[in-house]
């Protein structure tokens, strides 16, 4: 085994070149692919070598809940994609943002999380959190005020995901930064939808970036996995030690289809994107479509700040159909390409329904306040030809007019 640290040479690598090379650690065999450790523990020549690598005297492996070489490699590489000092992975990503608030409160602190989150986020900060004595206040993300207003004494994490899921709200992750610093708490920010390729959370003064890896990360819709980034101290500090105790370990075989999926994060996302941008500015100038939300047209709501920290618009378009929840579910029913699925990042392009799936849970208050309408459906465009794209997507609306279901 070598240096389970080392790095890349003398030089900065860009990211398409870390993507393929970084956090790699090649076994005496020397071979080309990145080696799959599928172990439980680890063997010791003698009980003074165990016990120096338990007490920490002697850097390596000791068992594979604590740390394992194929998922030190996968955490290595996503280390170095993101510029983070230390990188943990987790079994999925919900383990991922579970343990990063978690590790960092206890009884009688508060959270503030922005109320657009992915479902099983929201349930952690509004239904979980307090069960254990901690408060949680939601606010509107895009309304600094709001922030500012929910801060106590006793504020400890400011929580948001961003574009949010699934109306694709952009929030200022620099000022929402600056406002928990100045009140001594920590910024945890959930990256799933920019990808670490479109947006760089640390950079913008958060202190703790989660992704599940099970989207874009992936990428082919195989494997769940997580990873927390941030600085060394926070994550070798209490997070660490809530990772090792409690046990969300990644698989190691997980971690080594996650790395495999890493090499051509960079070239999926923005082919990904590319075919987004036409297919959003295709749905816009369509009238069976009432209106369109993507993060990379000059009509998105937060266009200045996408502006500011992102890269790009991303891999996902939010619309509606204009017809409610009938003309949606007959919409879809008329794709062949696109798939109806609930996940995304995905080669293949899948569409969702939020309002009768992932925010089925919400009140229809609730569902309203975030703009996820009875028509409104997200799209997850993949890697097939975006002209096949757009044909199954006229194909379907144009479908409409047949049915008698198109509204206005
Ligand atoms: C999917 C998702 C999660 C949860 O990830 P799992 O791997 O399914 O546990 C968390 N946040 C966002 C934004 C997601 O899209």
């Amino acid at each position: 085994m070598g240096d389970p640290l080392s790095k890349h040479g003398s030089r900065a690598l860009r990211p398409a070149t870390l993507l393929v090379h970084g956090g790699g650690t090649r076994s005496p065999f020397g071979e080309t692919s990145e080696a799959l450790y599928l172990t439980q523990g680890y063997v010791f020549d003698s009980m003074e070598a165990c016990e120096a690598r338990f007490k920490g005297d002697d850097p390596g492996f000791v068992y594979s809940r604590y740390g394992n070489p194929t998922v030190a490699m996968f955490e290595e590489r996503m280390a170095l994609l993101e510029g983070a000092e230390a990188a943990r992975a987790t079994a999925t990503g919900m383990a991922a943002v579970t343990a990063s608030l978690m590790s960092q409160v206890k009884a009688g602190d508060h959270v503030v999380a922005a109320r657009a989150l992915f479902g099983a986020c929201r349930y952690i900060a509004e239904d979980l959190l307090p069960r254990y004595g901690v408060a949680s206040t939601l606010v509107d993300g895009a309304n600094l005020d709001e922030w500012r207003a929910a801060i106590r004494p006793e504020t400890k994490v400011l929580f948001l995901e961003s574009p949010t899921n699934p109306c694709l709200d952009v929030y200022d992750i620099a000022a929402i930064s600056t406002i928990a610093h100045e009140n001594g708490a920590l910024v945890v920010v959930d990256n799933v939808f920019a990808t670490p390729i479109l947006q760089k959370p640390l950079t913008l003064g958060a202190d703790l970036v989660v992704y599940s890896a099970t989207k874009h990360i992936d990428g082919g819709g195989r494997c769940l996995g997580g990873v927390i980034l941030g600085r060394k101290d926070l994550i070798e500090g209490d997070l660490q030690q809530f990772l090792r105790q409690t046990g969300p370990a990644l698989s190691p075989f997980n971690a080594w289809v996650l790395l495999k999926a890493l090499e051509t994060l960079s070239l999926r996302v923005r082919q990904q994107m590319q075919s987004a941008a036409r297919i959003a500015d295709f749905l816009a100038a369509h009238p069976h479509v009432s209106f369109v939300r993507y993060p990379g047209r000059s009509d998105h709501p937060h266009a200045d700040i996408v502006k500011k920290q992102m890269s790009g618009g991303g891999t996902l378009v939010a619309f509606e159909i204009a017809g409610g929840k009938r003309a949606a579910f007959a919409f879809a029913r008329g794709l062949e390409v696109i798939k109806i699925s609930s996940n995304l990042g995905d080669a293949k392009s899948l569409i969702t329904h939020p309002a009768t799936t992932t925010h089925q849970r919400l009140t229809p208050e609730a569902r309203a306040g975030l703009g996820v309408t009875e028509g409104l459906v997200r799209l997850s465009v993949g890697l097939e030809d975006a002209d096949d794209l757009i044909e199954d997507l006229s194909a379907a609306l144009s479908a409409l007019d047949r049915r008698g279901l198109a509204a206005e």
